[in-house]
């Protein structure tokens, strides 16, 4: 019976041969071990790669990794192509999350603003099934819950006039706002997409922290073809007594 302890290795004790012999039990016959002069653990030795050509490795790292350097990082960095596209269509899924259900883009939008479904007449359902496929789908009452979630707002806002901000914001929703009558009570500001950093400000300025939205006003495809030039609104609505008893003052 062979003794146990004889067959644990002392690398250190090993001679060149004996390091080889090792080398290719575990690697085949991949690499060229031509140029190896193995000197304990501490010296690197110098294994030809058939693809990658030489190089120089610890000897212990060269037995107990995948071998060449950059085989193992191509081994680690190249995966399958199916892997590639699931990885980046997911990227897409919870891109296309954010914008519905946090920037309340609507499923139009999305499309459009993602570049998919363009041949689907049907975005919602397109939308629906790729955030599906990635456990992102949320019941859609969970986008109106948020759109009409209680918000913040400072509701004394308009009670006075007092400031030149005041006044201009005032001007700018007698132009390009409208409200609705009781029991909404809803102030709305529309602007074209491109405009929408007045809306933020605006936002700012009245402590309101609700949600401005993004809506199409013209369509995007028509029978599947993407048009030149799609209209997109921001909106921000504020539904509160004391802004809108403040407006009608
Ligand atoms: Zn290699």
């Amino acid at each position: 019976m062979k003794n146990k302890a004889k067959a644990i290795i002392r690398w250190k004790d090993l001679t060149t041969e004996q390091y080889i012999f090792l080398a290719k039990k575990v690697h085949g016959n991949i690499y060229d071990y031509s140029q190896v002069k193995y000197n304990g653990l501490s010296k690197k030795i110098k294994i030809i790669c058939p693809t990658h050509g030489e190089s120089l490795q610890f000897p212990k790292k060269h037995i107990n990794t995948s071998g060449c350097k950059k085989c193992g990082r191509e081994k680690s960095d190249n995966p399958t192509k199916v892997e590639l596209k699931t990885k980046k269509e997911k990227k897409l899924a919870k891109k296309a999350a954010e914008l519905f259900y946090e920037q309340f883009y609507s499923s139009d939008s999305v499309c459009e603003e993602l570049n998919i479904g363009s041949n689907n007449s049907y975005k919602y359902g397109y939308l629906k099934g790729l955030l599906k496929k990635y456990d992102l789908y949320r019941d859609n009452s969970d986008r109106r819950g948020m759109n009409t979630r209680r918000y913040n707002v400072n509701e004394k806002f308009f009670d006075n006039i007092d400031t030149e901000e005041k006044a201009y914001i005032l001007g700018f929703i007698y132009a390009d706002g409208n409200i609705d009558q009781p029991p909404n009570n809803k102030l709305n500001i529309n602007l074209q997409e491109k405009d929408i950093h007045i809306l933020e400000d605006i936002r700012r300025i009245m402590e309101f922290d609700g949600i401005i939205g993004i809506y199409d006003t013209k369509k995007t495809h028509i029978m599947g073809k993407k048009l030149k030039s799609v209209q997109r609104t921001a909106r921000m609505c504020i539904s509160h007594n004391g802004i809108y008893n403040g407006l009608l003052k």
